[in-house]
């Protein structure tokens, strides 16, 4: 298995089309415009240079990595021979339904369908196709060229073959393949949503303020940021998309999403990518916002 098409070459896509390439895979990287594409290019070289920097990659490595990546507006194009797709596109269930569907048409009948999707059904991705048993979940974690672990997500119908060839697939990567069924949220985010959520009604509640919230579960659980940055970075309208899916999927109050979440999002305050979520990011550094202080109350 040499040939990959990735689907989508923003945040996720760029990455994954990165790490591909880097590992001697022939890529096909799609987008809906050319713009998104050279972007894309210009982001995954930028990364490279900081893997040279840190001494773990040659200049010569980084040509042959940009030379294995080709770039296309038109899908039907890019996949005619590919015996992987990755789909890293919005995460909008429509556009995946239609994008599977024609990926169903345009690739060769064994190629195996991929979906990188966060939250999205990958049991209802595969129904539009007429292989279900070749649709997988490869969920790779942002930044894709850093972060290890690939969600491997079964659907009801996914092969065993299929299975452990996008497993090894991922070890070739240099990842850490972890499967799991095709339940709402998967593992990842069935786990972290719900924590980022009560880090919101904590917030909410008025039990404390950001920064406090913030460095009580990073010191005290010993993760690399707490939960209110963490949804910054991730996107607010995007944990607020993939909550709406667990509370939908489960009918379980427990994954509502906080009312204060919601609020944010309607206003436009959706984190990193528009300068202002629980922090402020305009100044491109994390400043607290005085609204968001803690009160004694
Ligand atoms: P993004 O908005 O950065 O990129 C999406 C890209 O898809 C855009 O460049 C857009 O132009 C392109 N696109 C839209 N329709 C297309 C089409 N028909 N054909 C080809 N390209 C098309 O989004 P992202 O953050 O990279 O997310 C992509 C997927 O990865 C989503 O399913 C998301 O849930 C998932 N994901 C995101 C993260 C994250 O942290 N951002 C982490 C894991 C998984």
């Amino acid at each position: 298995m040499k040939k990959i098409s990735i689907i989508g070459s923003g945040t996720m896509g760029n990455g994954i089309a990165h790490v591909f390439a880097q590992n001697g895979f022939n890529v096909s990287l799609v987008d809906i415009s050319e713009v998104a594409l050279q972007k894309a290019l210009a982001t995954i070289s930028k990364n490279l240079d900081r893997i040279i920097a840190k001494g773990n990659l040659t200049e010569e490595e980084k040509s042959e990595t940009l030379e294995n990546i080709t770039t296309f507006t038109n899908t039907q194009k890019a996949v005619k021979d590919a015996d992987l797709v990755v789909e890293a596109a919005t995460e909008n269930v429509d556009l995946k339904l239609k994008i599977f569907k024609d990926l169903n048409s345009y690739t060769k009948p064994n190629a195996i369908l991929a979906s990188n999707t966060s939250s999205i059904s990958i049991t209802k991705i595969a129904s539009v196709t007429d292989r279900p048993d070749r649709v997988i979940g490869m969920h790779f974690m942002n930044p894709v060229p850093v972060m290890k672990l690939v969600e491997i997500i079964r659907g009801y119908s996914t092969s065993d073959a299929v299975t452990q060839e996008v497993m090894g697939i991922a070890l070739q990567l240099g990842k850490v393949p972890t499967e799991c069924n095709d339940y709402p949220g998967f593992v990842a985010n069935r786990i972290l949503m719900p924590m980022i959520n009560e880090a919101i009604y904590s917030l909410y509640e008025g039990v404390a303020g950001v920064e406090e919230i913030d460095t009580i579960m990073k010191l005290g659980m010993a993760h690399p940021m707490g939960p209110l940055q963490l949804a910054d970075f991730i996107g607010l309208d995007v944990c607020l998309s993939i909550l709406n899916v667990l509370y939908e999927g489960f009918g379980n109050q427990k994954y509502a999403p906080c009312p204060l979440l919601v609020n944010m999002v309607q206003a436009g305050h959706k984190g990193i990518k528009s300068g202002q979520g629980f922090y402020s990011w305009i100044h491109g550094t994390k400043e607290l916002v005085v609204s968001n202080r803690f009160r004694k109350k």
